[in-house]
């Protein structure tokens, strides 16, 4: 069996690593991973989402906080700050390591989907891990207050703070689909939306050219709500969906993917009735959701591709 799931960070990750588990010896994956939050940090070009997938489909990352690597320090960040540099992003010493050669690699004329292969094999992760696109799509957040910022200033700096009155993705619709996502969405039998945030980390990749039409002509395109009844299990996603005009509950999220998805996975304790689901064209599954252990994401996993 072919699996391909769209994913951004956290959300993403644990659902990869149940499908990841559920394919082994029997099926292929690949991971079509949101950009919209890389940014040129420390002179360094950070991949937020595709480091996280790869960390956690390694089995290295920092599952308790989410991101970064298990065990890794952060000398050079706090070195930084010494010497007087915005340290409010706090990249650890080894996941720094993983910038440098991107960085490195893309200067001499790499692109993001082979250094992102690289790196995923060093770390001996099966799955394909494909950045969503080559080219700079950047996602940008306008303020109530005027202000637009970049993703990672509203997010990390700012804390998801201020209010929103607009999400963009600089640099769309100029860019493209990396060489190989359009093919993961026609090979796949199934193709997987992780429960990962609506708006700013499965919206980008929809956003690309051709990935919309991809999903829309496929028989089998499964989603995760990332809320359970209204509430996100962590990030903004509920901020920004308001923002978005998107009624905050899996129904919002199902009508945002409704000319996308054939099924919709509802979390076993969310009251929303299947009805208003099914309403919007697509099948209802209940299960647990929550991912609090790899053996839950993969109980989850082998759901969702269940005949
Ligand atoms: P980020 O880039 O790290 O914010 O990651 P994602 O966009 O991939 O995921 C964020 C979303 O994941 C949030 O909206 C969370 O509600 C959702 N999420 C996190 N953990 C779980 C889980 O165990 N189950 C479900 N259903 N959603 C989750
Ligand atoms: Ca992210």
């Amino acid at each position: 069996m072919k699996v391909t799931a769209l994913a951004g960070g956290v959300g993403g990750a644990k659902l990869l690593v149940g499908l990841q588990r559920a394919v082994a010896g029997s099926g292929e994956l690949a991971a079509v991973v949101n950009t919209g939050d890389d940014a040129i940090v420390y002179g360094l070009h950070v991949s937020p989402d595709v480091d996280i997938v790869t960390y956690w489909l390694a089995g290295v990352a920092d599952t308790e906080r989410g991101w970064g690597l298990s065990g890794d320090t952060f000398e050079v960040v706090d070195a930084l700050g010494r010497l007087g540099a915005d340290d409010w992003f706090r990249l650890g010493d080894r996941d720094m390591a993983t910038c440098i050669y991107r960085t490195d690699r893309l200067r001499a004329g790499a692109t993001l989907t082979a250094v992102a292969d690289e790196i995923r094999r060093r770390l001996q992760v099966p799955t394909r891990v494909l950045p969503m696109s080559d080219d700079p799509v950047r996602t940008t957040i306008a303020c109530a207050d005027g202000r637009v910022l970049d993703f990672q200033e509203w997010f990390v700096r700012e804390r998801c703070a201020p209010e929103v009155s607009d999400v963009r993705f600089t640099g769309m619709p100029d860019a493209t689909a990396s060489p190989g996502v359009l093919d993961a969405l026609s090979d796949a039998d199934v193709v997987v939306l992780c429960p990962s945030n609506p708006i700013v980390s499965i919206g980008p990749i929809v956003s690309l050219p051709g990935v919309r039409d991809a999903l829309r002509e496929h028989p089998r395109v499964v989603a995760v709500s990332p809320l359970i009844n209204g509430v996100p299990l962590k990030g903004p996603a509920d901020k920004l969906m308001l923002a978005a005009g998107l009624d905050v509950s899996a129904t919002g999220v199902a009508a945002s993917y409704a000319d996308l998805c054939d099924a919709f996975v509802l979390d076993a304790a969310d009251h929303t009735a299947p009805g208003d689901v099914e309403a919007l064209g697509m099948s209802v599954m209940k299960t647990n959701t929550i991912m609090s252990t790899h053996d839950a994401s993969e109980a989850l996993a082998r759901r969702i591709l269940e005949p």
